[in-house]
């Protein structure tokens, strides 16, 4: 199996020249950013963008933020899709983005088996850790996911964690798996807006 995918979309991510206040907002796929599955996303035509989360993207990214996204494909692993149909979707969804003027700069998966046992796969916390290594020591970050183990991943971290009702984000508070420090928002054109309004910052 191979190790972490990671996909370097954006030049100049980390340049030197980075501002200190620069921020970071890293975002789970399935269930923040596209429609998911039980039945997980296979294919391209599978991969369909929520409503607003592309607009959402562009909006953080063109007030500022880096954007990174840290999800879990286990379906690689799996078998059920390819690396090169996850490459895909990937086009896809930072072609969605740059046509609205925003970009994406890195993208993580973990492609293993929960049975791999990699540091890696969420709820550890890997991904968000070699996201962090672009990035000066210390940068505001948040990680805004829709499941459980999204946010004991950020936890595990000390990384400020969102929950969007998106995806299993519904299902997650109705069973009482988010605690109630967690901020909650409908969805992730939500957060942007809250987030970008002068006058209700987090
Ligand atoms: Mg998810
Ligand atoms: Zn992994």
């Amino acid at each position: 199996m191979p190790d972490t995918g990671s996909v370097k979309t954006q030049t100049g991510a980390h340049s030197p020249g980075a501002s200190d206040d620069m921020q970071l907002i890293i975002l789970d796929r399935d269930g923040v950013i596209n429609y998911d599955s039980d039945n997980y996303i296979r294919t391209l035509d599978e991969w369909v963008a929520l409503p607003g989360s592309i607009e959402a993207i562009a909006d953080l990214s063109k007030a500022g933020y880096s954007i990174a996204i840290a999800t879990n494909q286990s379906g690689i692993g799996r078998g059920y899709y390819s690396l090169a149909t996850l490459a895909a979707m990937h086009q896809k969804m930072c072609e969605l983005v740059q046509a609205l003027g925003g970009e994406i700069a890195h993208i993580l998966y973990c492609p293993h088996l929960p049975d791999d046992h990699c540091m890696c796969r969420k709820p550890l916390p890997g991904m968000l850790q070699q996201i962090l290594e672009y990035y000066p020591s210390g940068i505001d970050a948040y990680f805004i996911g829709d499941s459980l183990r999204d946010i004991q991943a950020a936890q595990a971290i000390n990384l400020p964690a969102v929950l969007v009702k998106t995806g299993k984000g519904q299902r997650s508070l109705e069973r009482g798996l988010i605690g109630e420090d967690i901020p909650v928002y409908d969805d992730l054109l939500h957060f942007s807006q809250q987030l970008l309004t002068p006058d209700q910052r987090m």
